[in-house]
């Protein structure tokens, strides 16, 4: 994949002390199959390839004290570059309501992300959205987001499938504007592909709503295809913005490289679950970090910010930035994220998380972060502040405490090294970033 590769290229050349022409040709060589192979598209590798080396033969790179670092620097930028920089805005209408059309094909995840939408609008932004159910070709797609609404306790709007979607949307925004909602959200219908009809129709809607946004959604999964859909509707549509979806799944990264590159479009969302709350701001850093195998430990504190209790995020975000990361710590973690929800997802942001074979089994199996916890359990109090004192002697002696056999416990605790020294690279090159999401 694009991580393993970019990150075995990044590898060779972290170290370098001296950076030459010949070893960014050789550098670049690998990031363009990389990006090739990750399915983005061709042009979009050919501009940035250029722009990389560019700047990487430039006096910034080769004058610098540690080349091989300040290559990794200019990849990131361009990258974040490349994805559009910090766009993670929502429009606000001079006049409320502020209308919101979600288009795209059937399957893409409209209704859902509508739903998640709302939530995010009112959790984070104190916002009161009204949904409306504008498609009426679907069958069940209205119940859908009734039941969506209900699950977050907000209206939703319609007018059964006999009434054109166009008079749903004027209706709707009558009707916000008398019970004072600020935002309204339009789910429309989609197809399998891009057709006449349903363009015609958006078009509809678009002339009588005037929306402020129009945020088409697309399935990272389908890779190419999202960044060739994303091309025709803004053509067709004139987008303001795009919303990657289950970025959750097994997918390639090459659609979040290339979408705005081809669309002219920014991702503004992901959606990284089924659940009303998995829709995050999309921040083309992390991203690029992501990609880059450095994890996105800034992701995960925000994510422990809204749920833990303010005082112990801090705490720990201290503590991963000093790297004074204890074993102690770890299982208050392991405990917090059970509360936090999906365990899958907050490990997966972890640095390097994708590197350790042993995390991906902890993440999915409950057991295991059950002998995980065990193993922890019998360490003494030394041995959890000081993992390095932790000889074959007292390996022995836990792995009999916790009932775990000892390659567990040497594999969790090579673990927990790995996972230290990541925390350790990814902190020093990502403070002070500014922070992503914020409504005007
Ligand atoms: P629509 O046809 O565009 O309205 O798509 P839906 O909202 O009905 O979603 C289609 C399917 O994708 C549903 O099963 C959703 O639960 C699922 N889905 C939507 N967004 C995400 C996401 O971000 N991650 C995952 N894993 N599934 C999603
Ligand atoms: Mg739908």
């Amino acid at each position: 994949g694009l991580t393993d590769r970019l990150q075995s290229t990044m590898q060779k050349i972290r170290g370098k002390g001296k950076v030459n022409e010949a070893d960014v040709k050789e550098m670049m060589r690998e990031v363009r199959i990389a990006l090739l192979e990750a399915d983005v598209n061709f042009k979009v590798v050919k501009d940035f390839i250029k722009r990389v080396s560019e700047r990487a033969v430039g006096q910034e790179v080769l004058k610098s004290l540690t080349p091989g670092q300040q290559v990794i620097k200019v990849v990131k930028e361009e990258l974040t570059e490349l994805m559009g920089g910090d766009q993670s805005k929502i429009a606000v209408a001079g006049r409320p309501p502020t209308v919101i059309m979600m288009v795209g094909l059937q399957g893409a995840g409209k209704t859902t992300t509508t739903g998640k939408l709302a939530n995010l609008l009112r959790k984070k932004h104190n916002r009161k959205p009204l949904l409306v159910a504008a498609d009426i070709y679907r069958p069940a797609a209205i119940k859908q987001l009734e039941t969506l609404g209900k699950q977050i306790n907000m209206p939703v709007f319609s007018l059964g499938d006999q009434v054109s979607p166009v008079e749903i949307a004027r209706q709707a925004i009558e009707k916000a504007k008398e019970e004072h909602h600020d935002y309204v959200l339009i789910d429309t219908a989609g197809r399998l592909h891009v057709d006449e009809t349903l363009m015609g129709e958006l078009k509809d809607i678009k002339e009588l709503t005037k929306p402020d946004e129009i945020f088409l959604v697309v399935d990272a999964m389908t890779g190419q295809d999202a960044v060739n859909v994303a091309a025709s509707f803004n053509e067709q549509l004139g987008l303001t913005g795009v919303v990657l979806t289950k970025l959750d799944g097994d997918t390639r990264g090459g659609a979040a490289l290339s979408i705005r590159a081809v669309s002219q479009t920014p991702i503004k969302f992901v959606g990284m679950g089924e659940k009303l709350d998995a829709l995050e701001a999309f921040h083309p850093d992390r991203m690029a970090s992501r990609i880059l195998g450095m994890g996105d430990v800034l992701t995960l504190i925000e994510k422990a910010q809204t749920n833990v209790d303010e005082e112990k995020a801090k705490e720990l975000e201290q503590k991963i930035r000093t790297s004074s990361f204890t074993f102690d710590d770890f299982l208050e973690q392991l405990d917090q994220m059970r509360n936090m929800g999906p365990l899958d997802d907050l490990l997966k942001m972890l640095p390097g998380a994708n590197k350790m074979k042993g995390i991906d089994k902890l993440s999915i199996d409950e057991k295991q972060i059950g002998h995980v916890e065990a193993i922890i359990r019998s360490m003494t109090k030394a041995e959890k502040e000081h993992p390095e004192i932790i000889n074959a002697g007292r390996r022995k002696r836990i792995a009999k405490g916790s009932g775990r056999p000892i390659q567990e416990v040497n594999r969790l605790l090579k673990q927990f090294e790995d996972m230290k020294k990541m925390m350790k690279q990814v902190t020093g090159m990502t403070k002070g970033k500014k922070k992503g999401f914020k409504l005007p």
